[in-house]
């Protein structure tokens, strides 16, 4: 069965594709069997895997979650075996609003992704910049959710009102909802405010901030030009070196959840240990 996560901010431009498309493909090279959900109107996840509109105009995300298609009629090969992607275009504003309506609106991603659950290990939903009921409908279909943050000056405004949807989705839909962690993304290590505020979110979110930081990298801002993940378009780039480590530790964070069978077991990770290894990172 699957494990869900979403990758949820709603401020724009954190990098939420760049991270969804870039670790997909990073557990898909170890061989997790992954599907990306591209939940963004935009469409951006879709075209930085290479996927041209004309070839899913009859069957993606839209279809499938109002109900119209199985979401299995609306899953796409990439050039990775292992990673699919069930593709989105400016279709989906128009689901916002003809669910509103609909009887258990904010549960339509989660029926859907039930009828592909078990024939993958991980599915990444891409979320839009907002915190409408698209985003709803991920957490609620969701194990756990990423948080990707940049690190300027604002990087936690708005974090606050994400809670807080995070609360009621968990009191009214989905109890059993995780935070994954908090990805600190387009870090610039030369750039004090970088690390200041980098620091600031550690102290803030200790243990849930991973310890692998996605440097600023232009390979990583060029691949979806190319319709690459960054793995087949620069494999020794920097950008690409981040997100298979980050795979590398969401892989084995969640090796550790499994052998403790349920028992929650992030506290492995001693604090003091991860603290550290957050700041060696900041300053490598
Ligand atoms: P939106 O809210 O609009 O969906 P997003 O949160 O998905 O945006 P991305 O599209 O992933 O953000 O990234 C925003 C821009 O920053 C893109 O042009 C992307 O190529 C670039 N970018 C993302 N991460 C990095 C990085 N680590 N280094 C350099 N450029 C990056
Ligand atoms: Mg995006």
């Amino acid at each position: 069965m699957a494990k869900v996560i979403a990758v949820v901010n709603q401020k724009g431009g954190v990098g939420k594709t760049t991270s969804t498309i870039n670790l997909g493909a990073c557990l898909a090279v170890a061989e997790k069997r992954t599907l990306i959900i591209d939940l963004d109107p935009q469409g951006n996840g879709s075209a930085g895997l290479g996927l041209s509109p004309e070839i899913f105009s009859g069957a993606n995300i839209y279809h499938a979650v109002i109900g119209a298609t199985p979401l299995s009629n609306a899953i796409y090969d990439t050039e990775l075996s292992n990673l699919k992607i069930c593709p989105s275009d400016n279709n989906l504003i128009g689901a916002e609003i003809e669910l509103v309506s609909e009887f258990a609106r904010e549960s339509k991603l989660k029926s859907a992704i039930s009828e592909v659950a078990d024939r993958f290990d991980y599915i990444l939903i891409d979320c839009p910049p907002s915190l409408g009921l698209l985003t709803v409908n991920a957490l609620n279909a969701s194990d756990s959710f990423l948080v990707p943050l940049q690190t300027e000056y604002f990087a936690m405004e708005g974090l606050a009102q994400l809670v807080n949807t995070v609360k009621l989705v968990r009191s009214s839909l989905n109890t059993s909802l995780q935070m994954e962690g908090i990805l600190l993304t387009m870090f610039d290590k030369r750039a004090n405010l970088h690390k200041q505020v980098a620091l600031e979110i550690q102290k803030h979110f200790g243990e849930k901030v991973f310890k692998t930081v996605i440097p600023r990298n232009v390979k990583l801002s060029e691949c979806p030009s190319f319709g690459k993940p960054i793995v087949l378009y620069d494999i020794e780039s920097k950008g690409s070196e981040a997100y298979l480590q980050l795979a590398k530790e969401l892989l084995l964070r969640n090796r550790s959840h499994q052998n403790d069978s349920g028992v929650a077991s992030r506290n492995t990770y001693q604090q003091s240990t991860h603290h550290e290894a957050v700041e060696n990172n900041l300053h490598a």
